[in-house]
């Protein structure tokens, strides 16, 4: 598989924040967000061969029960549930970060955190701007990933203007949880985050969804590998 980086630091995101990972982050994604913070990370050859023994033996090094298997996009990878399986097999707990474009059944994954992907995040050239409407959302996707996974649906926030696409986002999925539902500052430094916060945190307190720290760029400034 290509693995892009492979690190240890501590869940940034969503209601295991805190919790000690090792981050798997996986080359390749189709969709060019425009305020994605791991560009880097997109083009499908941006890493090097690992074999599932060589990530296994990397992510045995630390100390942690905790994996989120990142990227990119890796539910694009077929290698993805014989990953997930043989992970499972050591008594990991794993974690799948994924914008919801890909269904993939019968992974002994133990949450999908779903993100998905909002008209905020369109790039803004034209040509990538529409491959990435194209194919942004696929709502019968993420239907078949809430009802066949324990989840978490994180939406980035830009401003308070999401809200109404949030909501008919979260309708036309139907059947969601909304325990489950987060709302997350879109920033890509600390200061933004703290400009952004209170905002959010209004927004979830008016709706009843969960607010979603980013500890990542809080406590590193969204540094690669922290
Ligand atoms: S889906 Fe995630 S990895 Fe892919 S471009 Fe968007 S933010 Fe970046």
């Amino acid at each position: 598989m290509k693995v892009n980086e492979i690190f240890y630091s501590l869940q940034g995101e969503g209601f295991l924040a805190g919790a000690p990972s090792v981050f798997v982050r996986l080359a390749g994604c189709p969709l060019r967000c425009r305020w994605c913070d791991t560009k880097y990370a997109w083009d499908e050859t941006a890493g090097r061969d690992y074999s599932i023994d060589k990530i296994i033996q990397a992510v045995q090094e630390s100390p942690s029960k905790f994996i989120v298997i990142t990227g990119g996009e890796p539910m694009i990878n077929s290698e993805l549930p014989q990953l997930v399986q043989e992970l499972k097999a050591t008594g990991k707990h794993i974690t799948i970060e994924t914008a919801g474009i890909v269904f993939i059944p019968d992974m002994q994954c133990d949450l999908m955190s779903i993100s998905p992907k909002l008209s905020n995040s369109t790039p803004t050239e034209t040509a990538l701007a529409a491959i990435h409407e194209d194919s942004r959302l696929d709502i019968a996707v993420l239907r078949e990933l809430i009802d066949n996974y324990e989840y978490q649906l994180k939406f980035v926030v830009d401003s308070q203007a999401d809200l109404p696409e949030i909501q008919q986002t979260i309708k036309e999925i139907g059947n969601v949880d909304t325990a489950k539902v987060m709302l997350m500052p879109q920033a890509a430094t600390r200061d933004e985050l703290l400009d952004k916060s209170l905002m959010v945190a209004g927004m979830c307190k008016k709706m009843g969804f969960a607010f979603c720290e980013r500890l990542q760029v809080l406590l590193w400034n969204n540094k690669r590998g922290t």
